[in-house]
């Protein structure tokens, strides 16, 4: 019987221990958010994960919570650096697979708003703020993946990039954020069609609302984060709340687990609790 075949009597999930057994992921920005919960939930499923962000301590805090999720201390490869800087695109890679010998699955996470702390908003912010936010939410995706296909080739495996509603044709303060979400989600469509003749899936996931520390990385401040969540009450949210990284991180597993989700190719899941749908009939659409 196949591993399918049986799954789909054991009404498991993807995030249930065992479905990614011994399998190699690199999560992208794990130091914190979905990237964290998304490293965790791969731990508990039996992988073995390489997990990276800028601040070691957070890093650290996100290596404890794997290992508390069943990781074993050798199934974690922790690097520290910046998604930008190419050198360190290459170590990711080269350091998960000395480690572990392969890469099944890379989820591009590492994101970032181009929030300005003078208050600047759309396209009053100098044009310096679009160049970045092309580097870190797209330029690194592409390097990434680059290198990691190699690997992603041999094991047919999967790439599940972390784009955003914002990437939707909606007006919002953050021009220049949801400009390049929208340039990541035509390049999850353009790779997935060049790397699906290589058998390797790609696919991205639309989060809506998340309740992480988006708003502080992105350098403004928690006062200002929790305001802006205070402001998304759950009369605003279909769901009536707000996603959870481990929402988004479930969302994440199914996609890279090619016996539950091999068909979909190129896809751009919304998970949102709802805000597109009620945004769209809000505005007559
Ligand atoms: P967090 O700020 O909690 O996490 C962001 C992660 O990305 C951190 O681990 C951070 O690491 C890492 N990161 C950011 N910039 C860089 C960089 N230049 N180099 C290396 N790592 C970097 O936010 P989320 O978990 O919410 O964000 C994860 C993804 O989800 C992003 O792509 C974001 O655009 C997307 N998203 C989030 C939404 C939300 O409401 N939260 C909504 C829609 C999409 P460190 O700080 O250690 O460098």
């Amino acid at each position: 019987m196949s591993r399918c075949m049986f799954r789909s009597h054991s009404a498991k999930s993807s995030s249930e221990m065992g479905f990614f057994d011994g399998k190699v992921v690199i999560v992208t920005g794990s130091s914190s958010g979905i990237g964290r919960a998304t490293a965790a939930l791969f731990s508990k499923a039996g992988a073995k994960v390489t997990i990276t962000g800028r601040k070691p301590a957070a890093l650290a805090e996100t290596k404890a919570l794997c290992l508390k999720s069943g990781a074993k201390e050798g199934d974690i490869v922790e690097l520290i650096g910046d998604v930008t800087d190419e050198i360190f695109l290459e170590k990711l890679v080269n350091e998960t697979v000395k480690k572990f010998g392969t890469v099944d699955v890379l989820v591009n996470n590492a994101g970032a708003a181009s929030f300005d702390s003078t208050g600047k908003q759309g396209i009053d912010q100098p044009v310096t703020a679009f160049d970045h936010m092309l580097n870190v939410n797209v330029r690194s995706v592409i390097r990434l993946s680059q290198l990691a296909l190699p690997y992603l080739e041999k094991t047919k495996g999967a790439i599940v990039n972390v784009s955003s509603i914002g990437a939707h044709p909606i007006h919002t303060s953050e021009a220049y954020y949801a400009a390049a979400k929208a340039c990541l989600d035509q390049m999850t469509v353009q790779m997935a069609g060049d790397l699906i003749k290589k058998g390797v899936r790609v696919n991205g996931v639309n989060p809506g609302p998340v309740k992480t520390n988006f708003v502080v990385t992105a350098g403004l401040s928690k006062e200002l984060q929790d305001q802006m969540f205070y402001a998304m009450s759950s009369d605003n949210i279909p769901l009536g709340r707000m996603g959870q990284p481990e929402d988004i991180g479930k969302v994440i597993l199914f996609l890279a687990d090619r016996s539950q989700s091999e068909v979909i190719i190129g896809q751009r899941i919304v998970a949102d609790c709802g805000v597109l749908m009620k945004n769209a009939v809000l505005s007559g659409l």
